[in-house]
């Protein structure tokens, strides 16, 4: 089940710049800021009621993220959903013939582990599956 939106992530190329920004425009300073090597990025996380904002800078050119910059503007870069069990709704969403990304939750940013959905059976939008890593 998916219980409700988790964050936002927003692609960025300068996070210190970009954590400016944001602090002004929601009022707080980022909660966390954490590199996760294997996905090689840095990210920062902001909390505005039960929603988030993560901020993410590619750390490396192998990067989804500087990947994704080649080929677009800065912006929303995947929706992030909170899952109660998220080997479950990988098996669910697959046997519905969508296609993960990651068959196997990994570990993400935040105490989550994570999956993403590919963005070709999801009209295009990158979609992340976390829960609370147990
Ligand atoms: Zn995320």
């Amino acid at each position: 089940m998916l219980n409700k939106i988790e964050h936002l992530g927003i692609a960025v190329k300068d996070i210190q710049a970009s954590n400016k920004i944001f602090a002004e425009l929601l009022g707080v300073e980022p909660y966390k800021q954490e590199e996760v090597p294997s996905e090689h990025v840095l990210t920062s996380f902001f909390r505005i009621g039960e929603s988030k904002i993560e901020l993410l800078q590619a750390t490396s050119p192998d990067s989804a993220i500087a990947k994704f910059l080649d080929k677009n503007k800065e912006g929303i870069h995947h929706i992030a959903f909170d899952v109660t069990d998220i080997h479950a709704e990988i098996k669910r969403l697959t046997a519905l013939g969508y296609q993960m990304i990651h068959a196997e939750p990994k570990d993400g940013a935040d105490n989550k582990i994570i999956a993403f959905l590919h963005p070709k059976s999801t009209n295009g939008v990158l979609i992340e599956l976390c829960q609370d890593r147990p």
